[in-house]
């Protein structure tokens, strides 16, 4: 076995249906007593509710997050805690509003106590992100990690499908990619194979019955496990590809997630054939990339780049921009390969993975 460093998580994690009711002994437990709750706008009656249920330990609800932590958003509310007092910051959403929190932690220092609601797996990371002038800039400081995660699947079950369905994705590439990074540990990846394993299992089930509360709570432990692997590994390719697609080209983030997986698995396949049998093991697959197609398909997830808004003139520029900084992938990373692999995923062509090559 190769050496290796594992960083445990200094959080706490909550989980289990009706977990928020624990939220006021959780906020108690961390020494605060005037927490403020944020949201985006879509979903203040959460943070009413919650901030509700934490009495006189709530200074109220910010519901101003948005989308890539707009600067002059995170300014604001970091305005707001300090002319509030706030000790703590719960954050009850998707990666906008734990974005929105880790600004206002990496200014302030206050712990934040995280309820992630979508399968982003912000919650578990160190990393944070705004955006100023449409550049987007992301950086790591432990001060933004959450100190409490409160998972609770029944705050998922009004996540629409579609979205439940390309988050899941999203958290999926997170796993992968954690598997064939180069900082991979026996334990990282443990915790990808049971991230994948109940992601490839709460998601047909989701969609059968998207109130279904086991397979709601199957999506969310995955997507935890996931964020977990995130936040303690380096991405490679496939973030890569969707941080500039994303940034430059304005591409939804978890729908560009969605459609590029089964692309970067089928690029990296030969090159990482430890990663790969741990996602068919995960998945009962004999093929990590078409089983991520297949399961594409079955969920009526997109499938292609042009759907989601991308010209196909423009694959050249982001094939530039991709190969422009050098950085770990397990199979090396050319123009004229990356660019194949976009053309692949602008028509979202499926092939059989003995195309890969080394
Ligand atoms: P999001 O937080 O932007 O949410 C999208 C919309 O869905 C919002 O309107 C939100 O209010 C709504 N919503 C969320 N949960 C809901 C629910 N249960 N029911 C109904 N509506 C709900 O989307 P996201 O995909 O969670 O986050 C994307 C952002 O997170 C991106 O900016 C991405 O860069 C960032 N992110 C950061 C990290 C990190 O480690 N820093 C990791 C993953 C994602």
């Amino acid at each position: 076995m190769k050496s290796f460093i594992f960083e445990g998580s200094p959080g706490r994690v909550v989980f289990g249906p009706n977990a928020v009711d624990d939220l006021p002994r959780e906020v108690e437990q961390l020494g605060a007593t005037r927490a403020l709750v944020l949201s985006t706008p879509q979903q203040v009656a959460l943070g009413t509710d919650i901030s509700g249920s934490l009495g006189d330990r709530s200074v109220g609800v910010y519901p101003h997050a948005a989308m890539h932590v707009p600067f002059e958003t995170a300014e604001r509310a970091i305005d707001e805690a300090t002319r509030l007092g706030a000790d703590c910051v719960v954050a009850a959403g998707g990666g906008s509003t734990i974005g929105l929190a880790k600004a206002i932690a990496l200014h302030s220092a206050m712990p934040i106590l995280a309820i992630p609601t979508t399968y982003a797996g912000s919650e578990m990371t160190p990393i944070y992100g705004f955006t100023r002038d449409g550049r987007k800039t992301t950086g790591r400081d432990h001060r933004v990690l959450p100190k409490t995660v409160i998972y609770d699947p029944c705050l998922t079950l009004d996540l629409p499908k579609t979205m439940s369905i390309t988050s899941g994705f999203n958290a999926i590439a997170h796993a992968t990619e954690a598997l064939y990074a180069e900082n991979a540990n026996p334990i990282t990846n443990l915790m990808a194979e049971e991230g994948i394993a109940a992601l490839a299992r709460g998601l047909p089930g989701m969609k059968a019955a998207p109130r279904n509360l086991d397979s709601r709570s199957d999506c969310l432990y995955g997507a935890w496990l996931c964020g977990a692997v995130l936040g303690r590994t380096n991405m490679a390719l496939h973030h890569k590809l969707c941080h500039v697609l994303g940034g430059s080209f304005n591409l939804p983030h978890a729908e560009t997630h969605t459609v590029l997986l089964p692309h970067v698995l089928a690029y990296n396949y030969v090159a990482a054939p430890e990663a790969m049998s741990r996602i068919e093991r995960a998945m009962s697959a004999s093929n990590a990339a078409s089983a991520i197609f297949q399961l594409l398909r079955e969920l009526g997830a997109p499938t292609t780049l042009e759907e989601l808004g991308m010209k196909r003139i423009d694959l050249g520029r982001a094939a530039s921009l991709v190969v422009e900084s050098p950085y770990y992938n397990p199979r090396p990373v050319t123009y004229d390969e990356v660019l194949a692999l976009l053309d692949d995923a602008f028509i979202g062509r499926s092939y059989p993975p003995e195309r890969s090559k080394l």
